[in-house]
């Protein structure tokens, strides 16, 4: 071998995206020797051409960023979600929450946490702002970043694991942590079969801006097309995820400004005033991947890399920030315990712990898209007898915000807002 023995600690995490860099945080604040590589500079990834998403973050996920100390980079550009509305959407209705004839399902954060300061149900924030607090928080605290470099391999030996990176060079230790995204290279060489499929259907994505204030309020209309979500951000804007099949998407994105504001306004209508696109547009085609192992010899997947999932919950960045806790807990306890953070033993315990959740939430997205992306008259009905009753339920209410919010099962600690440390 001609290339340099760059690292050698306890995990090396491949893929510094948002999954991959919270793990890195978390382990790294834990006191766990770790290091990140990334195919592409930090900087990059910060740039709002890269990804102009933003990401609804549940409430424990928020408290994990508050312990791993991105959240405070984080003032004045994350928006509380006080109240989400999920109508049924007609096409060319427009869109009028709380009108006759339409049927509503108000969740309002205050039915579960009820103090006047209480916790939202998540924060909104552009993926671009996570990433510079992330960046931030890495080089104040001395974390190890490798990017641009990218991976080419990873073997796995007795007792470590060695990443391959282009050039020669290497990191090796007791654990490596694919976290390079739903193609992850690192999965497909480790034989970890995956199953999926693509919805032809494609997300467009923008950031308007409103006459109105939107008071924290997330509406999502389920349309025949797809989910149409407006999302609060700070200020009066919100990020658009704008769901159509594939060929209307690409199409309604290619307009020319005019055509395209009007196409906007006969969505969007006018509730919130007067509205305009202040950002770039962005196309994203949708699909479901599930690994159907989350761990090999000496690795484990996390985030997107062992499952993307339809972003009609915005929960995908949820489940990576859920692997990373679930993963940092398993491997402080087997180093505190003496015991190897790699071993067989240790990614048994954390895959059960993620792999169910994961499942569920990929396949309960996928059917909820086929449920209610159609106009067919039958199950118009059913879905707004659905939505009506879970409306009249308070327990049904309850229940669905926390799962939302990511409280269900066995809760790692770093999402009950608990610190970890070897
Ligand atoms: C339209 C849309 C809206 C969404 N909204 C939400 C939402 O509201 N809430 C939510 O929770 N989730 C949401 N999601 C999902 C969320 O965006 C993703 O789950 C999340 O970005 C995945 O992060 P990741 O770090 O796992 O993967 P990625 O962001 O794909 O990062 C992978 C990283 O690995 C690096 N990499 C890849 N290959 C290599 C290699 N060989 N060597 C080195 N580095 C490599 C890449 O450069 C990249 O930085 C949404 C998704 C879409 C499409």
């Amino acid at each position: 071998m001609t290339g340099k023995l760059l690292f050698d600690g306890d995990v090396v995490v491949s893929g510094g995206g948002l999954a991959g860099l919270t793990l890195a945080l978390a382990l790294h604040r834990a006191g766990v020797k770790v290091a990140v590589i990334d195919a592409l500079p930090l900087d990059t990834q910060a740039d709002i051409a890269f990804d102009g998403r933003a990401s609804a973050l549940a409430y424990t996920s928020w408290r994990m960023l508050e312990q791993i100390g991105v959240a405070k980079h984080l003032k004045g550009q994350a928006q509380r979600i006080e109240d989400i509305l999920v109508v049924d959407g007609r096409p060319l209705d427009g869109l009028k929450p709380g009108g006759p004839g339409v049927d509503n399902l108000h969740f309002d954060r205050r039915e579960i946490h009820p103090r006047e300061e209480g916790e939202p149900l998540g924060y909104m924030v552009e993926n671009r702002h996570t990433r510079i607090a992330a960046a931030k928080c890495a080089h104040e605290t001395g974390l190890p970043v490798f990017a641009p470099r990218r991976a080419l391999s990873m073997q796995a030996h007795s007792g470590h694991g060695v990443l391959e990176l282009d050039g020669g060079d290497t990191l090796q230790a007791s654990l490596i942590v694919a976290c390079d995204g739903k193609m992850s290279r690192l999965r497909e060489g480790a034989g970890i079969r995956s199953l999926g499929r693509r919805y032809g259907q494609s997300a467009i994505v923008l950031t308007v801006e409103h006459e109105l204030p939107h008071e924290g309020v997330a509406y999502e209309y389920f349309m025949p097309g797809g989910p149409f979500a407006i999302l609060p951000l700070t200020g009066n804007r919100s990020s658009l995820v704008w769901t159509e099949k594939d060929a209307p998407a690409r199409a309604i994105a290619a307009l020319d400004p005019q055509g395209f504001q009007e196409a906007l306004e006969a969505r969007f209508g006018d509730f919130l005033g007067e509205v305009k696109p202040v950002s770039q547009v962005h196309v994203y085609p949708l699909g479901l991947m599930l690994a159907e192992r989350f761990t090999a010899e000496r690795l484990a997947l996390a985030g997107d890399a062992a499952r993307t999932i339809h972003p009609i919950a915005g929960q995908g960045f949820n489940l990576g920030i859920r692997d990373a806790a679930a993963l940092c807990e398993v491997i402080v306890d087997a180093l505190r315990a003496g015991l190897d953070p790699g071993s067989q033993a240790a990614l048994t315990r954390y895959e059960r712990w993620r792999k169910t959740d994961s499942a569920a939430l990929a396949l309960g997205t996928d059917a909820f898209n086929l449920l209610f992306s159609n106009d067919n008259t039958a199950l118009r009905h059913a879905r707004g007898l659905g939505l009506s009753l879970t409306n009249a339920i308070p327990v049904a209410r309850r229940f669905f915000m926390r799962t939302a919010g990511g409280e269900t099962g066995d809760l790692p600690r770093l999402l009950k807002g608990e610190a970890l440390s070897l």
